[in-house]
């Protein structure tokens, strides 16, 4: 599991988040930002200074943010 961000960054790319991630996981793509699952440790930190509230926990993704999730693994996928 891992915190997912969804197509709400899209208009807003902040990039609060990379500022408070402690081990670096969160990069940019050309559309929004993305977390590696592999390397998020789940703190959650992320996901209180998002100013769009654009980041979930994976587990409580609304049903219409469902693809963020395959976003993310795709973009980190070797
Ligand atoms: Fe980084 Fe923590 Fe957010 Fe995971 S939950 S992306 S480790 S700030």
């Amino acid at each position: 599991m891992a915190f997912v961000i969804t197509e709400l960054c899209r208009d807003e790319k902040a990039a609060v988040c990379l500022d408070v991630c402690p081990v670096n996981c969160i990069v940019r793509t050309d559309t929004q930002y993305v977390i590696d699952p592999d390397l998020c440790i789940d703190c959650g930190a992320c996901e209180l200074v998002c100013p769009v509230e654009a980041i979930y926990f994976e587990d409580d993704l609304p049903y219409e943010y469902q693809s963020a999730t395959l976003l993310a693994r795709n973009h980190f996928r070797n």
